[in-house]
């Protein structure tokens, strides 16, 4: 495996873009999903007067958390262990991989019940788990789905998001061991039900729980999972053994920072003003809940990431997906096309800093995006992804810097121009007299949609305007009274 796990992409995105732009129904899909949650989020945002002081606080913890991370994580470390769970660290996917493996294996049991968890997706656990003999299975509604469907996630928060309801019922009744298919419509309660009763089954012969963790409080050692559908606590309520492997950046200093997240949280994420489901477990309590609770602290490029002081933002990720419900690239072309657990936005910054630019295709990530600002004006901790967008887009050219770009090229060529007010007016004429034959292939749309090399990349995903028969100076000089010619 990897040894940074599932956050690799192996396709350009343009390649796999292109690919994704072609499903029409999973377009359909995603525009009638994304719309419905941005909808529900855009209305409940607007009820809370101090909205954005509640962001400007989230951000401020987070940033606190970030700059004291190394002396944090030891407090977290120690008031867990007081309570009686047992801290592992792990270096990358592989390491932790092996350490829950090895954990599992050790209860003698060959399955387990697995909490929605992007930590664990991150690390590829369930391929790891079931190279061991392990059967992992999914308790999240929309996971089970992807599982069950032999797919991968496709959104953090809604990873079957691709799916509507008559491809759930196809795949329920195609995978689903025993389903009663006489029951079995596409109406989401009996899609519910037939999981529940498909999951339950589970739960009671469950002696190991994996779960991910959406906070760890140094505090207290508490973990925190904020989730909609009540699975997470069965999870951890019934099996023997709790394993939960946790991300370094979900460390929050206080338990009070918690009033802070749990307003921010539900509200970006499904649109809710409460979140129905928040389990918070501190260590192990004799005869109640799990007797042995392993908690696997997670680097996995987290340190590096760290390191830079403007993409280290990325961090303070709470995993709302706000920004992919809002992002006009990912609407049209899904989770997919980012080649990694993490996609939209956040994965557009976040995978590439993970596993550094050059790791297989993650240095076109960056430059998926419109740079609208969208998935900042969403973000409940201000992560301003378009500065982190294009900062990585010039750290990926710098380190191509040698070899000289098409795009480079023709930059220099404008800023050699633009330096001279005459070099410019020429370039303009001549690129209006260069113009008049598009201007025939245009028409009247006044527009072209295929140019030759090596301008067939602009025109590859979008129409060029074609350039106006006169410059605004020119038609300046027109005017009546002669323009201003000061
Ligand atoms: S970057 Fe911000 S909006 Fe996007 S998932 Fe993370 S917290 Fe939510």
């Amino acid at each position: 495996m990897n040894p940074t796990g599932n956050v690799t992409a192996r396709l350009p995105f343009p390649t796999a873009a292109a690919r994704e732009l072609a499903d029409l129904q999973l377009r359909a899909n995603l525009h009638k999903a994304t719309r419905t949650i941005r909808g529900k989020r855009e209305r409940v945002v607007a009820e809370v007067p101090d909205w954005e002081a509640l962001r400007v606080a989230g951000a401020a913890i987070k940033d606190d958390a970030l700059a004291r991370l190394p002396e944090l994580l030891e407090r977290f470390d120690a008031a867990a262990t007081a309570a009686g769970a047992q801290v592992h660290w792990a270096r990358d996917a592989a390491e932790a991989g092996r350490v829950v493996t090895e954990l599992v294996l050790r209860t003698g049991t060959d399955h387990v019940v697995k909490i929605k968890s992007m930590a664990t997706q991150e690390i590829g656990l369930n391929e790891t788990l079931a190279a061991a003999g392990i059967e992992a299975v999914e308790t999240d509604l929309a996971e089970l789905i992807v599982q069950l469907a032999d797919d991968t996630p496709s959104h953090i928060l809604v990873p079957a998001i691709h799916y509507n309801r008559a491809q759930i019922r196809e795949i329920f009744a195609r995978r689903m061991p025993g389903v009663d298919l006489a029951t079995l419509t596409d109406d989401p309660p009996a899609l519910a039900e037939a999981a529940r009763r498909h999951l339950r089954r589970r739960f009671l012969s469950a002696q190991v729980a994996i779960s991910g963790a959406n906070f760890a409080v140094a505090q207290t050692g508490t973990l925190v999972v904020v989730e909609s559908e009540g699975n997470g606590r069965m999870c951890l309520t019934l099996p023997q053994t709790m394993i939960s492997v946790v991300g370094v950046e979900k460390i929050i200093p206080t338990f009070s920072d918690l009033a802070v997240f749990l307003q921010l949280l539900p509200r970006s994420s499904t649109g809710e003003r409460m979140n129905p489901y928040t389990s918070m477990w501190t260590g192990v309590t004799p005869g109640d809940g799990p007797q042995q609770l392993h908690i696997v602290l997670l680097d996995n490029g987290r340190a590096d990431t760290l390191a830079d002081p403007v993409g280290r933002q990325a961090l303070r990720c709470i995993r709302c997906s706000a920004c992919l419900n809002v992002c006009p690239v990912y609407e049209r072309v899904g989770g997919h096309a980012y080649g990694s657990v993490y996609p939209g936005p956040i994965g557009a910054i976040l995978s590439p800093q993970l596993t550094g630019q050059a790791a297989g295709a993650n240095r076109t990530l960056p430059f998926a995006s419109t740079l609208c600002g969208a998935c900042f004006d969403a973000c409940p901790v201000r992560i301003d992804i378009p500065e982190v967008l294009v900062h990585l887009r010039q750290k990926g050219v710098d380190e191509a810097r040698g070899r000289p770009s098409v795009e480079r090229t023709a930059m220099r060529a404008m800023s050699w121009a633009m330096r001279d007010r005459r070099r410019y007016r020429a370039a303009l004429r001549t690129a209006r007299r260069a113009a008049a034959p598009l201007r025939l292939v245009a028409g009247r749309r006044g527009t072209v949609r295929r140019l030759p090399w090596p301008l067939s990349g602009w025109t590859a995903s979008r129409d060029a305007p074609v350039p106006p028969r006169q410059s605004f100076r020119d038609w300046w000089l027109t005017r009546e009274d002669g323009g201003d010619r000061r």
